[in-house]
């Protein structure tokens, strides 16, 4: 099988899986014990908090680990909102994930005002309508690093500047842009950032949300304080201890990992739009993820090239793995622009450490006859 769905899930890495291991079997005290079992999960929570901070060059006390990224994405929205005693309105962008977009609906129904900012054609955000939208009460802007759908990559510098001038603290929803985008959050100008391990390596279920000390935060679960009070519940020391390995490992692999799988994106990107008619891409050209390929093929059902792929091989999605199997054309895509119709053909492929260039020869192989299948015009 060739896995081509990365931002769906990346396989936990070796080094990961050995560097867990001992968490899951040895040093199993719960770090909040007084006793020597607990003092040894304790350091090796206290090692792993550090590693993560270090990558984002932010202090360990900073870091809340999660159950994830919909965890983190919903702890900060809720958390730092509703603590924030400026007002009752919040700014999100059209693109986020639904962990971001539903949590601020949850906000509308407990009376906050919810602003949608709208991105252009190519899934940047339109920074004039952010403008228009900034209120002297808003407690809150939300735009994401890198979209899952269609990988373009946000303009965080010009978000941050804005929401510094009026000092409106800025969440970004770093989870598809951890382990192949720099995470240093003085250079990215947020004031917090969520990020789960299962997309670059680490484990499923683990995550953290990094809020900047001085950004008050409302608790989502009440119970036993930890985390420093802001996430009750005895804290998972082996994942916290796969998502360090695997941040680390990112970090220092990225300067050879981001060209490479660039140039196969890139490869994969001009021979689809050459060989295959009515092809289409989603997202920026060149401002998108490294290994982040998304197609819009007119004519087709999205699921049909899909299964058309797998039967040749290839797995990869119809644009996100929240949204698979639904027949509703993707919220992403929509705000893109893209007609219904067009929208609901979306094929999604990402790549990721494992990835060479024969999988793109693989593809670029099976998807014009998959197309042509799908289209009702080919044989399998
Ligand atoms: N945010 C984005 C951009 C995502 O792509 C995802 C997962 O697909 C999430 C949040 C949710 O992360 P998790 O699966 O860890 O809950």
């Amino acid at each position: 099988m060739i896995y081509l769905d990365h931002a769906a899930t990346s396989p936990p890495h070796r080094e990961v899986l050995e560097a867990v291991w001992p968490y899951l079997t040895q040093v199993t005290g719960n770090p909040s014990s007084a006793h020597e079992a607990g003092r040894a999960a304790k350091a090796g929570l206290d090692a792993a908090r550090g590693a993560i901070a270090e990558v984002l060059g932010a202090r360990p006390g900073e870091v809340v680990l999660t159950s994830g990224g919909t965890e983190a994405d919903n702890l900060a929205i809720t958390g730092i909102a509703t603590a924030n005693p400026r007002g009752r309105h919040v700014v999100v962008s059209a693109i986020e994930h639904p962990a971001v977009l539903e949590t601020a609906n949850a906000l509308r129904g407990n009376g906050f005002a919810v602003d949608v900012v709208g991105v252009d054609a190519d899934g940047l955000l339109d920074l004039a309508a952010l403008d228009a939208v900034l209120r002297p009460d808003t407690t809150l802007v939300s735009v994401m690093h890198a979209n899952n759908e269609i990988g373009t990559v946000q303009p965080l510098a010009e978000v941050s500047a804005r929401c510094r001038a009026l000092g409106v603290p800025f969440h970004t929803d770093a989870v598809q842009a951890a382990g192949h985008l720099d995470l240093d959050v003085t250079r990215l100008g947020v004031d917090a950032l969520s990020v789960s391990a299962h997309k670059f390596g680490g484990l499923r279920g683990a995550g953290f949300l990094w809020v900047r000390g001085a950004v008050p935060l409302t608790p989502l679960l009440h119970g036993g304080g930890q985390e420093r009070g802001r996430r009750s519940g005895t804290t998972d020391v082996a994942s916290a201890v796969g998502t360090a390995v695997a941040l680390h490992l990112a970090a220092t692999t990225r300067a050879v990992e981001v060209p490479r799988l660039t140039a196969l994106r890139d490869r994969l990107v001009e021979g689809v739009l050459a060989t295959v008619p009515g092809a289409r891409l989603t997202g920026h050209r060149t401002r998108r993820l490294p290994g982040h390929a998304s197609f819009c093929f007119a004519g087709v059902g999205g699921e049909t090239v899909l299964q058309e792929l797998e039967a040749a091989g290839i797995v990869c999605s119809s644009g996100s793995a929240c949204a698979a199997g639904s027949d509703d054309a993707s919220h992403v895509l929509l705000a893109t622009g893209l007609d219904p119709d067009l929208a609901r053909t979306a094929v999604r492929f990402t790549l990721g450490t494992g990835s060479g260039g024969s999988d793109v020869d693989a593809v670029l192989a099976a998807l014009p006859a998959a197309v042509a299948t799908a289209r009702g015009g080919g044989v399998r």
